[in-house]
């Protein structure tokens, strides 16, 4: 009798139910020094509502990412990429790449930008070394981008929208 009371209430308790929460990549990001999240723009445009870094700790809460208030889509919320994610943590804990991410769902790129719906983000430094023609580790990157499963990968000497920073978008 005892024990059954006991595995009633161990199996109520979350341990095997749904309520235990779901593993939470983007406070691992938040949290992982070698992942350098932007607290600015790019542009120099100021909102601090859709900077990379808020829509990790965003995401981190459970809450959605913002784009920003000058996008072709004004301020929205998003839900970031679960894919994206994980190649994000993954670049740096498994690939063992350290990098800044500059963008995610915020910034003003092209009327259709796969950033716009939570699923690209940018880096402008790889192992502390900007991204520039001459970083040998661009392709690297890339692949690694690609290998995670982003379908829209560029970088400097693809064209010159992505001379100085890689982009990796998910579908
Ligand atoms: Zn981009």
């Amino acid at each position: 009798m005892a024990f059954q009371w006991g595995l009633g209430r161990w199996l109520g308790s979350g341990v095997f139910g749904t309520t235990l929460p779901p593993f939470n990549r983007a406070a691992f990001i938040r949290d992982e020094p070698g992942i350098t999240l932007f607290n600015a723009h790019v542009s120099g445009h100021v909102d601090p509502a859709s900077t990379a870094r808020q829509n990790i700790v965003d995401a981190a809460a459970g809450l959605p990412a913002k784009t920003s208030d000058n996008s072709h889509v004004g301020t929205t919320n998003v839900t970031l990429d679960a894919n994206m994610l994980r190649a994000i943590l993954e670049i740096n804990l498994v690939n063992g790449y350290t990098f800044r991410v500059t963008t995610i769902a915020g910034g003003r790129h092209s009327a259709t930008s796969a950033h716009y719906t939570g699923k690209a983000f940018d880096i402008d430094t790889i192992n502390n070394v900007r991204v520039t023609t001459a970083n040998p580790l661009n392709q690297a990157f890339k692949n690694a981008c690609t290998a995670y499963g982003a379908t829209y990968v560029r970088g400097p000497g693809d064209d010159a929208d992505h001379a100085t920073h890689i982009h990796c978008a998910w579908p």
